[in-house]
């Protein structure tokens, strides 16, 4: 099992329209906290253990050529929250760092579980929304919150600020710099002091139709970019002297581009180097966050490569030390996803 520190999740989403249209059966099946995957055309199984699973569609069961409805392992968006988000939220009370990361083939449901879609919340509104929830009950005059809010998204290893309307024909991205005490930062990113809920709901909003409108001009799709909210929070006390000490932490929230390979969609230019760059970007968070599981069950001389990549090098204050690392593996449930089902089983399994 994990460390402490690194907790790694898998959700299975419903069918979709076009694995219902062809055919396709379910190849996963989970049983408390196994999950299993057989392979469509020779019925070889693969199984791994998660620190958290979820079924998330009422029909695993083929009878007769229907699909069955049982809702016994049915996890919505606040059973996902529940067991999630609160443990990163109790974590940024207590002045820690975390970083909660979605991964997975595009259309596996990494936005449904981080975004989430109309009236699903999923994860990133509720934990804002519990957080002012907690700050609105404040009543201590000498406790003084404050949050922030920024969103970024890296494409080809460029950085682009989401809170900034994209100009047409835009290419190059902010500049990552390195502070000696605090590590790596984002030059010039906004990160935009928010005094309630729905001030973020808006920039959410506005990031999202930004990142919509620029990867439209770059002529590429959002699903290639990894998009981070960053929500960073301040306890500051006072004391009766009117001295203050506090208490900083930061939240990072990290929908990753798809993990389809590049090769398996016949890539050739822009495409391929895209494809490369997200291979790459993902690989290397794969081996950062299973060596800091590694640090964390003691072992010694481990190297966290940080460097390799720009997520990685902006992630660092999120991941390792005391921080919580939190990865969901967002899964088809359909054969015809079976190849790309089994690498993102097998690249969570890693990061155990
Ligand atoms: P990704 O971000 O990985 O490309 P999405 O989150 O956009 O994929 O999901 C693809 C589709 O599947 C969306 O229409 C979404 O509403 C649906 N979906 C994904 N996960 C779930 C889920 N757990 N429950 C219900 N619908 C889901």
């Amino acid at each position: 099992m994990s460390a402490d520190s690194v907790k790694v999740a898998v959700r299975v989403r419903p069918f979709n329209q076009r694995e219902k249209n062809a055919n396709s059966k379910c190849v996963i099946s989970m049983s408390g906290n196994a999950t299993t995957i057989t392979n469509p055309d020779n019925g070889k199984t693969h199984t791994f253990a998660f620190d958290y699973s979820y079924w998330s569609h009422d029909c695993f069961k083929e009878e007769n050529g229907v699909f069955v409805s049982t809702d016994t392992k049915y996890a919505d968006q606040n059973i996902v929250f529940n067991s999630l988000g609160k443990g990163v939220l109790d974590n940024a009370w207590q002045g820690y760092n975390a970083a909660l990361f979605a991964y997975g083939q595009t259309g596996s449901g990494k936005s449904y579980s981080m975004i989430g879609y109309g009236p699903n919340r999923g994860i990133v509104p509720i934990t804002c929304d519990e957080l002012f929830k907690v700050i609105d009950q404040n009543t201590d005059k000498n406790k003084q919150l404050q949050v922030s809010y920024s969103m970024l998204e890296i494409y080809n290893e460029q950085v682009r600020d989401l809170l900034t309307k994209p100009s047409h024909g835009q290419r190059g991205g902010l500049k990552i710099r390195q502070h000696p005490q605090s590590g790596f930062f984002v030059e010039g990113l906004k990160s935009v002091p928010v005094r309630c809920y729905k001030e973020i709901e808006r920039l959410m909003d506005d990031g999202t139709v930004n990142r919509t409108t620029a990867s439209t001009n770059m002529n590429a799709t959002s699903s290639r970019s990894h998009m981070v909210i960053t929500i960073k929070f301040k306890q500051v006390f006072l004391n009766e002297f009117g001295e203050s000490t506090t208490k900083s932490s930061e939240i990072s929230l990290v929908d990753l581009a798809g993990s389809e390979r590049a090769d398996s969609t016949g890539a050739t230019g822009d495409r391929l180097k895209e494809g490369s760059a997200i291979n790459q970007s993902l690989s290397t968070l794969g081996n950062v966050i299973s060596a800091l599981a590694d640090k964390a069950m003691g072992k010694k001389k481990v190297l966290v490569p940080y460097r390799d990549s720009v997520l990685t090098k902006l992630l660092q204050g999120a991941l390792g030390g005391n921080s919580r690392t939190i990865m969901i593996a967002a899964l088809s449930p359909a054969g015809i996803n079976y190849e790309e089902t089994l690498s993102t089983l097998r690249y969570a399994d890693r990061a155990k």
